[in-house]
């Protein structure tokens, strides 16, 4: 895991690539645990020491994850992890990574500390465009503090009438208490070719 101040980055987007997907452990607050739980069953979580997780695959992939040839997306959408919705950055009280300054952010008056993964391949390295700086992180710091839902980055355009597919698929997958692969299956079966309107961050 290679951790970069937000000041290395100049722009980021997701791409739907799923490697966030794949490769990390996510873990649930305790009311986000109890929501899935009682949605899909306590089978779809898992649990360490001290933390709740989301089950993963014997492949290490999250069990929510569905995947195509081009494109992978979240099927928990309305009850998306914060964790999740707040990848690949990391919203800091304090400076934990290098040195301080290049991850100081100032957001109304409060001094802030931002990182991103650099795993994610969604992000573009250099000096921060202005979109970046100014409504991309701002939006990741509202994540964090519960004022926002998502990124506006997190989706990828679509016409409308592939979003109103798109949204309800996600309908679909999130009233629905069957197993993922039938989703999967069921997903598939209209083509996929409606899933860049949901991100995985
Ligand atoms: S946030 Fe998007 S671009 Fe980044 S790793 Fe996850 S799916 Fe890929
Ligand atoms: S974004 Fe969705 S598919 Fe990806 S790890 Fe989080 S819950 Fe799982």
């Amino acid at each position: 895991m290679q951790i970069v101040p937000w000041s290395q980055v100049s722009s980021w987007r997701c791409n739907a690539c799923g490697i966030c997907c794949r490769r990390y452990d996510v873990v649930l607050k305790l009311p986000e645990w109890l929501s899935i739980v009682k949605k899909y069953g306590v089978k779809y979580t898992a649990s360490s020491i001290n933390s709740f997780l989301l089950r993963k695959r014997p492949d290490g992939s999250c069990t929510f994850l569905v995947e195509a040839p081009n494109a992978a997306f979240c099927s928990l959408q309305r009850t998306k992890p914060q964790a999740c919705k707040l990848w690949p950055f990391k919203i800091l009280d304090r400076p934990k990574f290098g040195s301080p300054s290049n991850a100081s952010y100032r957001f109304g008056n409060r001094r802030l500390f931002i990182y991103a993964d650099a795993a994610c391949t969604g992000l573009t390295f250099g000096a921060p465009t202005h979109d970046f700086a100014y409504s991309v992180i701002p939006e990741f710091i509202e994540i964090a503090f519960g004022l926002r839902q998502n990124s506006s980055k997190a989706r990828l355009s679509c016409s409308r009438s592939t979003n109103l597919v798109a949204l309800e698929i996600a309908r679909v997958f999130e009233e629905s208490a069957a197993h993922i692969a039938v989703h999967r299956a069921y997903a598939f079966s209209l083509g996929y070719q409606f899933p860049l309107q949901f991100c995985l961050a």
